[in-house]
């Protein structure tokens, strides 16, 4: 690996989030534990774990790296991260940095502080180890990236805009990227580790969800969009492949970075899955400003539809799958249930402008049948009122 292209991948910076992590899922994993049968625990207290010293140290590493001392440098990614940020907003990010207690010296992450343990998977440029910080015990997914397959791939760009975007983003159904490093040869990502995988897999084992089950993914798939959005993220390559499932079968979205700006492309270099892609993308000469979030909101349909159906709605040859989906032209199997089948049709509808929003998925009578007690419950038993 020549020495230009490593200092390439030494300006790969996790930039500040200006914001605190907040008390969801922050850290899940319990000291010690390997098996994903007790290694995680949803319901662990940001305090709880606030007051274990071996914890709050990775806790202070994660937070080095997103929090850490080097300005955002975000402006390239205006197009999918807000551009709405002042410098304003960038003051108070120092201040509430410094809320918490860092030391001078940033320490930085590197391979001698994992324990590698199984692979759990392998993608397109690289593969995923689960792992353990030594001296937390603290489980996570490592995903190692060989820099001259990123190189070949011509992926560098994505790979940064990934990690600029995940690492900034903190809530119970996105993925977390806690941080990155990096040798010679490779890069590395320190993931959230899902313990259920993918839900992709999920879905083929049991061919189509049960109602409430597709229900609860879907309420959950709305509150992590509506955060992405109010974030100014639009993910733009929703997809069962791209949702893991954590330890209590709550889905985390992952994969952002690579289809953000060349959407197309992925997914006509990637097995020709077509069923996702929004009509508005479909437009010739369709460019970044043609759409905006509402794309999100058309893949939510063909999510909730192949959650129920087992397929997805405009599945077809590549040329009918296109020309089915600029008409919108789909069917709704009989066996679903009249509410779902009305939530399918108000989020597939070809104006973007016309889809039902997130807040309105949220209170879509087929969802409130669903989710709202469990959700209750647990706002209750968790005190969050949000
Ligand atoms: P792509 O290269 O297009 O992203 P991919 O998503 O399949 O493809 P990776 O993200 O590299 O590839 O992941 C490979 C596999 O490893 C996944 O399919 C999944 O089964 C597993 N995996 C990845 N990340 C995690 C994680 N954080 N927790 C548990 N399993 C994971
Ligand atoms: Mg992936």
């Amino acid at each position: 690996m020549s020495k230009a292209l490593e200092s390439r991948f030494e300006h790969l910076s996790v930039n500040d989030e200006n914001e605190p992590p907040s008390n969801d899922t922050y850290y899940q994993m319990t000291k010690g534990t390997h098996s994903s049968k007790a290694s995680t625990s949803g319901s662990t207290s940001t305090t709880q774990l606030a007051n274990n010293p071996n914890r709050s140290n990775l806790l202070k590493y994660a937070l080095q790296n997103s929090n850490g001392s080097s300005p955002r440098k975000c402006q390239g990614s205006v197009s999918i991260v807000s551009s709405s940020r002042t410098s304003t907003e960038g003051g108070s990010a120092v201040q509430r940095t410094s809320l918490y207690e860092q030391p001078s010296a940033p320490k930085k992450f590197h391979l001698g502080m994992f324990e590698i343990g199984k692979p759990l998977g392998k993608g397109k440029f690289g593969r995923v180890y689960l792992a353990r910080e030594r001296s937390t015990g603290f489980v996570c997914a490592l995903k190692v990236l060989h820099k001259s397959e990123l190189v070949q791939g011509k992926v560098e760009k994505q790979l940064r805009r990934e990690i600029e975007i995940q690492s900034n983003l903190r809530h119970p159904n996105i993925l977390r990227l806690y941080g990155h490093f990096h040798d010679s040869k490779r890069v590395f990502l320190i993931l959230e580790f899902a313990g259920n995988g993918e839900l992709y897999k999920h879905l083929r084992k049991e061919n189509r969800f049960p109602e409430w089950k597709a229900a609860q993914y879907i309420a959950q798939m709305a509150a992590a969009l509506k955060y992405l959005h109010k974030k100014h993220v639009i993910h733009r390559d929703i997809k069962p492949e791209n949702i893991l499932v954590g330890i209590h079968g709550e889905i985390k979205i992952s994969d952002f970075g690579w289809s953000v700006h060349a959407p197309n492309n992925r997914r006509n270099t990637m097995c020709g899955t077509l069923d996702y892609l929004p009509p508005e993308m479909l437009k010739p000469g369709s460019q970044d400003n043609y759409y905006n979030e509402k794309v999100d909101l058309w893949s939510l349909g063909v999510l909730t539809y192949e959650f129920l159906v087992g397929e997805a709605p405009f599945e077809d040859t590549p040329v009918m799958t296109q020309r089915r989906i600029k008409r919108g032209e789909m069917k709704v199997p009989s066996f679903v249930s009249p509410e779902a089948k009305d939530l399918i049709k108000r989020l597939l509808v070809l104006d973007p402008e016309k889809r039902i929003s997130l807040d309105e998925v949220q209170q879509h009578p087929w969802i409130i049948k669903h989710c709202l007690k469990g959700e209750r419950a647990h706002k209750r038993s968790s005190g969050n009122k949000e």
